[in-house]
């Protein structure tokens, strides 16, 4: 699995890292997402799953291995 995230769509809500925090940062400087590692491992994977479809924005993008990327 591999993850993705567009700072432009995202409006800070801080809800991928309360769900994955081990992949996913908010920048000190203006609270948009960042990330800490775009390759996922297998014991993120429902984190960053369940990261992607809270997010009010769809800002983050999940591509399972073998698969076409899907966003939120
Ligand atoms: S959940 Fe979505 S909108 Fe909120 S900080 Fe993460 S990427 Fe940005």
């Amino acid at each position: 699995m591999q993850v993705s995230v567009d700072r432009d769509r995202c409006c800070s809500s801080g809800m991928c890292v309360m769900n994955a925090p081990a992949v996913f940062d908010q920048d000190d400087r203006d609270s948009l997402v960042m990330l800490r590692q775009a390759v996922v491992q297998p014991e993120q994977f429902e984190d960053v799953r369940l990261a992607a479809e809270l997010c009010p924005s769809g800002a983050i993008t999940v591509t399972e291995d073998g698969a076409a990327g899907t966003g939120a």
